[in-house]
């Protein structure tokens, strides 16, 4: 398998004229978060004709607001959910290897402060190590009191006995989802962001493709195939409604139940080192990160069921609380709502379960294949870390539905594929790296990037870093996108949007 070439300029025009003149795929795939794209991806590999459309920007629903972490699950594990969490495993190393550019290892330290912590969670990480297995990244080890101060200087002092120290994968979630649409179009994709499906078609209570409307032309298209693959995350049951038309039908049981997670960002100094801490209950028993990332320290998360799924959903103040509050118990200097620079809030797509009625914490993390009776595949649910292993899993469904053509590639090719990524400028962590003209010339040549907040959001990681520097710096982006040609009039929208991520009323 070869890949074209990475440096081939993906041009929107090109693409929307590709898609007139084929009209017809093998697969189309609705929704560019990380599920939609490792479809794309994992189809194109195959040799199959894809087209992908996302109705915004690709990562621009939950993909781009996870923890960063490529990982098993420990808390998981203690829920004794152990196939996910081997499976979560094996794929942390495959990504790992085949976006050395993006993922990377990272060490964790879970700090003691009760005499019985360091052995009942040392235990059970020990465990973690021997599901990794050949996959391991580094042995678990019991960490003395000086230890765990040296790992983690910032830690709080009083009343700790000690720690143990383990490993897990990082990584940067939006950049990942761009270097798998390069992937994907480099093998032949068409992947368009900002490409709504407005509805599916259907023919003979079959569904024989979508009709898409390009949201900044509103010009529609009907594009058609066998395969008409849902993975819309937290919205992927509007489009499971819109397949029934039916006035006499019932809607279909609802198969995503959302829960928000939110995230916090300080300044580094608040523990000023390369390795995380991990808080394996707080003191409502949820878990707690404290993540290095890109030069600052993440704070988080939540999960809190909630009934509706906006595009930018909001913290509330007690989940704002809840984390600096946490955070302080553990850290020398509590981190106070003057220190926040910013804040977000993701919306998990858990699967439904009945019997989980108002908690969404003991929700199965594992995804689910729906194929309906008019044939559209929907499929919900899963993490980022295993993105890779649910396409395969999508694309066995598929074959077995017999939605491809016949003869299509049993196997998947993904396991050791590549992903592009490394040439990008884009990569840096160096939030003013976007004032070089090269780089918004890069983002918009070769990643898609069409508005302010591509390039600033999830290009670059400014606005989740920062939102008041990402508000300052949005001035200097919008004029090198208007070089560009791209008619761009989100510069108020934008500012709006840094005023929610530093909670602004
Ligand atoms: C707070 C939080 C922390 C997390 N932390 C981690 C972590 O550390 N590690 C990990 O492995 N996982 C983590 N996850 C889980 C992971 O982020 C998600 O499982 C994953 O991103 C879901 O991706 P998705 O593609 O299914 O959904 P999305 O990313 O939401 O993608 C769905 C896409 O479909 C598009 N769409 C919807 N309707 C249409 C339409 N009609 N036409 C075209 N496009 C449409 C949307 O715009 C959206 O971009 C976390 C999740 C949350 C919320």
């Amino acid at each position: 398998m070869t890949h074209s070439t990475s440096h081939v300029p993906l041009s929107r025009e090109q693409s929307l004229a590709r898609l007139q003149a084929h009209k017809r795929f093998d697969v189309i795939v609705i929704g560019g978060g990380s599920t939609g794209l490792g479809v794309a991806l994992d189809a194109a590999a195959r040799g199959l004709s894809v087209a992908l459309f996302e109705s915004h920007d690709f990562a621009s629903g939950t993909s781009s607001r996870s923890t960063k972490l490529v990982h098993g699950g420990v808390r998981y594990l203690a829920q004794g959910h152990i196939p996910l969490v081997r499976e979560a495993l094996r794929e942390r190393s495959r990504l790992l290897a085949n976006a050395p550019h993006n993922a990377h290892s990272l060490q964790f330290v879970m700090p003691s402060f009760r005499w019985w912590e360091k052995p009942f969670y040392g235990v059970g990480l020990k465990v973690y190590d021997a599901l990794a297995g050949s996959h391991g990244l580094g042995a678990t080890e019991f960490l003395s009191r000086q230890e765990t101060e040296r790992a983690l200087p910032g830690v709080r002092s009083q009343g700790l006995s000690g720690g143990v120290r383990y490993f897990d994968g990082q990584f940067n979630d939006a950049r990942l989802a761009i270097d798998l649409a390069r992937t994907a179009a480099s093998l032949g994709a068409i992947v368009l962001n900002y490409c709504r499906v407005a509805e599916l078609i259907e023919d003979a209570g079959q569904v024989v493709g979508v009709r898409v409307v390009d949201v900044e032309t509103q010009q529609s298209y009907a594009v058609q195939s066998g395969c008409v693959i849902n993975a819309a995350g937290v919205w992927a049951d509007a489009l499971r409604g819109v397949s029934q038309p039916s006035a006499h039908q019932a809607p279909p049981a609802k198969l995503v139940e959302p829960s928000r997670g939110v995230h916090l960002v300080v300044s580094r100094d608040f523990m000023p080192t390369d390795t995380a801490m991990m808080i394996p209950k707080t003191r409502d028993g949820r878990v707690l990160f404290l993540v290095p990332w890109q030069g600052h320290l993440i704070l988080g998360t939540t999960d809190t069921p909630v009934t509706s799924a906006p595009r930018e959903p909001e913290a509330d103040q007690a989940e704002v609380d809840f984390i600096l509050s946490e955070a302080a118990h553990y850290l020398k200097r509590p981190p106070t709502r003057a220190d926040v620079l910013s804040i977000w809030a993701g919306l998990r797509p858990l699967v439904q379960s009945a019997a989980a009625a108002g908690s969404t914490k003991s929700i199965s993390r594992e995804h689910t294949i729906e194929v309906a009776a008019n044939g559209l595949l929907t499929v919900v649910g899963g993490k980022w870390t295993t993105y890779r292993a649910m396409s395969e899993d999508v694309l066995l469904h598929a074959i077995a539905a017999k939605l491809l053509p016949a003869g299509t590639c049993a196997a998947s090719v993904t396991a050791d594929l590549p992903i592009l990524g490394a040439d990008s400028p884009c990569n840096t962590a160096d939030l003013t790296a976007v004032l070089d003209p090269s780089y918004v010339q890069f983002a918009v040549e070769y990643e898609f990037a069409r508005t302010i907040e591509d390039v600033l959001a999830r290009r670059s990681r400014v606005l989740f870093l920062d939102a008041k520097r990402a508000e300052k710096l949005a001035p200097a982006v919008e004029n090198e996108l208007i070089k560009k040609g791209l008619m761009t009039s989100d510069l108020p929208s934008f500012v709006r949007l840094t005023q929610q991520y530093q909670m602004c009323p």
